[in-house]
């Protein structure tokens, strides 16, 4: 049989209650027939008492009344007797109280053997004693009866049980009530409390008041928190891979399915990549084991530190490592990130004097386009990794053949693009910056074009935006800045005294030596710093940072006019055109494409009317057709740029075009 602690208290306080009530009942009867042997040993003393006056002083059956004083006084000074009376046979002689003539049925004369007093006392109406004496030699016999005056005895029984019962019952019961409390409180609580936490571990009870639940409390925490202390390294144990402390196996999968979800979620990508060290086994094999196993320590360190917080790298194999990245904006990012870390490994190693020169084999699979899952995405980076092995080893490779071709392409723009700087095949074409009222030539946009040694024209749009990506464009803006400003100063010896828009990229803007470098080209050209313009793009003004606005107001102050270039395409705030320093709208040629429908309209007068309340000087891109100038002219744009005067030229083409215009300006105007 089972039952709980609150059953086991509750059946202590019945036994207890058991015990103590046979106990007070014991005690309660003997206390009732010690008060009923009390009345009646007084009743029965009386009664004798009475009997022997009464046998020695009658001498005569007739004289009996005459001791009517006895009876009186005997039932005055006994509170328990209702009345005395003497009877001779059926015939009352004498009565105390005329009420009782009779004598009561139910009279006892003794008491039996086992009758108690107070059966006696509550079942007899009265008591009978005898009354002996000669009158002429002849015993006379006759009965005294005690009438017992119930009322009172019942009263006074009455009245003890009332006692009894409060000090029997209503204590008792009190007292239980304290120690159920108590042991509530103390005992039964704090176990539960103690049961519930040894099952759930998670609500630690507060202190206890008993000493011995105190320390098994104690004790129970202590060993929970070892418990789950183990737990935890036992978890990091089976996640860890214990030569490089990277994550292992168990963990990439775990990760994995949170990458996947969140990026399923939000509808973002990640690259899985897959790399494997190219002929490990070669110094596993001639250097030992113990070498081999450093050397994948120091690589899974050196990969780990090249990565971004929140990337994640995993040792899944001998020499196999999954990386996964998340933090790139495009794939020539991640391509970088990808070189970084092979330049990395291609790095000689030093262990234990021995000096070794490894590379990687790298594939690269994309979730969600090359896989949903972590197993279609470790089989296809495998695959690609393989690829990379096959052209070679030391390179990287993308699942897809298509993205592959693209990212050598890029690889291959980039490389190109650098050598050209270095072999002196980049260009200024110039485009005319025309007033639309007069038709005059009042300045020109210095244009790069890549010209290769085969004679092919490559565009800017081909690699500025690749040069900007990473990084290049500094060096070939530099470029362009010092031919603009040299052209600018052969111009103006040969009396062309124009003003030269240079185009700036944002990435070259923010370069912290702009200012000082530009400064310094200003001086060496000699050039008029109210006849330059620099044309910059809504980019700039992404982070609109203190520094930003610093760079544009010192060049400014030297006369310098800013134009914003491409206005209406990008950024969307128009809070910057009043902070920022700008001298002149560039209306994009988007706007001025649509100038004959009614929104274009709308649009291209907005523009013309808030640069002219701002102070600023509105340019119209990309202006084809003579019917565009008259629109323009009649809303107020002062000037134009398109092939309606003339596409971008080079030098020389430049030159002869603007003195032919000097010389009859009215033909295009
Ligand atoms: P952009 O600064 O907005 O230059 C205007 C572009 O529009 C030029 O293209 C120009 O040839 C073209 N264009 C001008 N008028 C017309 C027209 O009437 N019709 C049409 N269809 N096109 C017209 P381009 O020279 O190919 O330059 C493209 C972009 O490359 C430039 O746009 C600029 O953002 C960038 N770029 C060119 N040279 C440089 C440079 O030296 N430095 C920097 N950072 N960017 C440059
Ligand atoms: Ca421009
Ligand atoms: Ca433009």
């Amino acid at each position: 049989m089972k039952f709980n602690i609150k059953q086991f208290v509750i059946f202590i306080i019945i036994a207890l209650l058991g015990v103590l009530y046979t106990i007070f009942a014991d005690y309660y009867f003997e206390q009732r027939e010690q008060t009923a042997s009390v009345i009646l040993n007084t009743l029965q003393d009386d009664m004798s008492e009475v009997g022997y006056i009464l046998s020695k002083n009658v001498k005569r059956l007739e004289n009996i009344p005459s001791h009517r004083a006895v009876l009186d006084r005997a039932a005055a000074n006994n509170e328990f007797i209702a009345a005395i009376m003497v009877v001779n046979d059926d015939q009352t002689l004498l009565t105390t109280d005329p009420s009782y003539r009779r004598v009561p049925n139910g009279n006892k004369g003794r008491r039996q053997v086992n009758e108690t007093a107070y059966d006696v006392l509550t079942k007899t109406q009265s008591l009978e004693g005898t009354i002996r004496f000669y009158e002429n030699a002849k015993l006379i016999k006759l009965r005294l009866i005690f009438v017992i005056d119930r009322g009172e005895v019942d009263l006074y029984l009455r009245h003890n049980k009332i006692k009894f019962f409060i000090y029997f019952g209503v204590l008792p019961s009190v007292l239980m009530l304290l120690i159920w409390g108590l042991l509530n409180f103390f005992l039964t609580q704090p176990l539960e409390k103690l049961r519930q936490y040894l099952m759930t571990q998670n609500k630690v009870p507060k202190a206890f008041k008993l000493n011995e639940l105190e320390e098994i409390r104690l004790s129970m925490i202590k060993t929970f928190s070892r418990l789950e202390q183990e737990q935890e390294e036992l978890y990091r144990l089976a996640r860890t891979d214990m030569l490089t402390g990277l994550a292992n196996r168990n963990a990439l999968n775990e990760y994995l399915k949170q990458l996947i979800a969140s990026c399923a979620a939000e509808k973002k990508e990640f690259a899985f990549l897959f790399l494997d060290l190219d002929f490990f086994k070669t110094v596993n094999d001639s250097l030992g084991h113990h070498i081999g196993d450093a050397l994948l320590q120091k690589v899974g360190q050196s990969i780990r530190e090249l990565l971004y917080q929140g990337d994640f790298i995993a040792r899944v194999g001998g020499d196999e490592f999954i990386i996964l990245l998340h933090n790139y904006r495009s794939i020539n990012e991640l391509s970088n990130i990808v070189e970084n870390i092979q330049k990395r490994l291609n790095n000689p190693w030093v262990i234990q004097k021995h000096h070794i020169n490894i590379s990687s084999s790298v594939g690269i699979a994309f979730y969600p386009k090359d896989g949903k899952d972590h197993i279609s995405l470790m089989q296809h980076s495998d695959i690609a990794m393989y690829e990379a092995k096959k052209k070679g080893r030391a390179q990287y490779h993308f699942f897809t053949e298509e993205l592959n071709t693209q990212v050598q392409e890029t690889i291959a723009l980039d490389k190109a693009m650098q050598k050209a700087l270095k072999n002196n095949e980049y260009r200024l074409y110039y485009q005319p910056k025309v007033n639309c009222l007069t038709g005059k030539i009042i300045g020109a946009e210095a244009l790069i074009r890549w010209v290769k040694p085969s004679g092919e024209v490559v565009p800017p749009n081909v690699f500025i935006p690749l040069a900007e990506e990473n990084g290049f464009i500094i060096d070939l803006g530099m470029w362009v800045l010092k031919e603009a400003l040299r052209q600018q100063q052969q111009w103006k010896h040969e009396g062309i005294d124009i003003t030269m828009s240079i185009n700036i990229a944002a990435k070259q803007l923010l370069q912290e030596d702009f200012g000082y470098k530009f400064n310094i080209l200003l001086q060496e050209y000699k050039v008029d710093p109210s006849k330059l313009d620099l044309e910059i793009t809504e980019y700039l003004f992404l982070e609109q940072t203190k520094s930003n606005f610093n760079v544009l107001d010192t060049i400014r102050q030297k006369g310098v006019s800013i134009s914003l270039d491409d206005f209406g395409t990008g950024y969307s705030s128009l809070s910057y055109l009043k902070k920022f320093p700008i001298d002149n709208l560039k209306i994009d040629k988007s706007f001025v494409d649509d100038y004959d429908n009614e929104q274009g309209a709308v649009f291209l007068e907005t523009i013309v009317k808030m640069g002219k309340s701002l102070n600023m000087e509105v340019i119209a891109e990309g202006v084809e057709t003579q019917s565009q100038i008259d629109y323009l002219k009649q809303i107020g744009c002062s000037t134009y740029q398109g092939y309606y005067c003339s596409k971008p030229l080079p030098e020389n083409d430049f030159k002869r075009y603007y003195q032919q215009k000097s010389s009859h300006p009215k033909e295009s105007a």
